[in-house]
């Protein structure tokens, strides 16, 4: 049971025991029996410490990526918290500065004061990795291909560099996905998702998940503080995120193939000034992206020709994708980035995001290029 698509759907999804269901009920007791000689049969107790649909989650995540244990959380930023959090006061931790926005904020406006010391630089040039290294490192975050810019880091040169310090190097797998990228075959240490994207699936569930390449001392912190502090998905969402991943595999090639598409028109647009996806031979980091990546994924960004006002324009137009945040569901999005990050983003101010969906490739085009025509008459 090697292959992707077999774990998908047979890891951490047993016939239940109990009444021979294939789909596994919902347990939603927060407590369980203990027996009379005080022992706990089923080795749950309480379900801020395990539940069995976090339990059946927690498995499957961790068999898809090729990790010996994984942690789920309520959300992806949490889960990066946990990792924060494990470290302690006065550590050094390197980050990406074009990463998801969200942790960034965590970064600076709770962890600086909290008492991490943190550098962001461009994680694609090894030698500014080379130099931000410190004695007092402890944590580098690759983010890759990064959210909005789909830059591409190399990171087996990361955890080269990285491991030879004596730091640990986390990969944010969430917009590849395992079906695309395996961060533990670069000897990434840990690997953490926002499963709230593509994990899930359908854009209806909030979650995170950190998986361990190993057991270390680090990932039992992680563990603690996931259990001692409690924040941690619901059943019902482990549930829901558990059936979204079943079609994981085909739904990552599906998109990333329709993405091609969408991007490859693009490309040769005359009302687009750049097309940012790791799957065009014009990206500044092809050959890293091909010999790292199984396919381009589902998420790319455009950039507009002209301001803000004219990218604005293109997403007021459009009449099949949808106007909204996030990705990773079967409905395609377009968002103006740039305005939904805080004051002193580093998103170009005419970057379009665009999340490709399950629709057929031809009509998004169609969609995608009417907009674009509107824009230019009107401009
Ligand atoms: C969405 C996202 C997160 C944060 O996940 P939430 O579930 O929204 O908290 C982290 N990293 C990346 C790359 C993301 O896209």
């Amino acid at each position: 049971m090697t292959h992707i698509e077999t774990l998908a759907v047979h890891e951490g999804q047993t016939i239940d025991p109990a009444t021979g269901a294939v789909t596994p009920p919902i347990s939603l007791s927060t407590t369980f029996e203990r027996q009379a000689d005080g022992s706990y049969p089923h080795g749950y107790d309480y379900t801020r410490s395990g539940n069995p649909n976090r339990a059946a989650l927690e498995a499957s995540v961790a068999a898809l990526e090729g990790g010996s244990a994984a942690a789920a959380f309520a959300s992806g930023s949490v889960a990066m918290m946990s990792i924060l959090q494990a470290l302690s006061p006065g550590a050094h931790v390197i980050a990406p500065g074009d990463m998801y926005f969200g942790i960034q904020r965590l970064l600076r406006e709770v962890f600086g004061p909290w008492g991490l010391a943190v550098s962001f630089i461009d994680m694609t040039n090894l030698d500014e990795l080379r130099q931000a290294l410190q004695p007092e490192t402890r944590l580098v975050i690759v983010e890759t291909p990064s959210n909005p810019q789909l830059k591409i880091t190399d990171i087996r040169a990361v955890t080269d560099l990285v491991h030879a310090s004596g730091a640990v190097v986390v990969v944010d797998n969430t917009i590849p996905t395992p079906v695309l990228q395996r961060p533990f075959l670069q000897a990434a240490d840990l690997i953490i998702h926002a499963s709230t994207k593509y994990l899930g699936g359908h854009s209806d569930v909030l979650g995170g998940i950190v998986v361990a390449r190993e057991e270390t001392p680090l990932f039992e912190q992680i563990r603690l503080i996931q259990t001692i502090g409690g924040a941690v998905p619901a059943p019902f969402d482990c549930w829901l995120t558990l059936r979204g991943i079943q079609t994981l595999p085909v739904r990552v090639r599906a998109q990333s193939s329709h993405a091609q598409h969408v991007a490859e028109f693009l490309a040769n647009h005359p009302a687009i000034e750049a097309v940012l996806y790791p799957g065009l031979p014009t990206h500044e980091a092809f050959e890293t992206a091909v010999r790292q990546m199984a396919g381009g994924g589902g998420l790319l960004s455009i950039l507009v020709r002209g301001d803000a006002e004219n990218a604005m324009a293109v997403a007021a137009n459009v009449q099949l994708f949808t106007r909204a945040t996030s990705f990773g569901g079967t409905h395609s999005l377009i968002e103006h980035r740039a305005s939904i990050e805080a004051p002193g983003t580093r998103t170009p101010p005419n970057l379009l995001r665009l999340s490709i969906g399950l629709e057929h490739p031809a009509d998004l085009i169609a969609d995608l290029d009417q907009a674009l025509r509107k824009m230019t008459s009107e401009a």
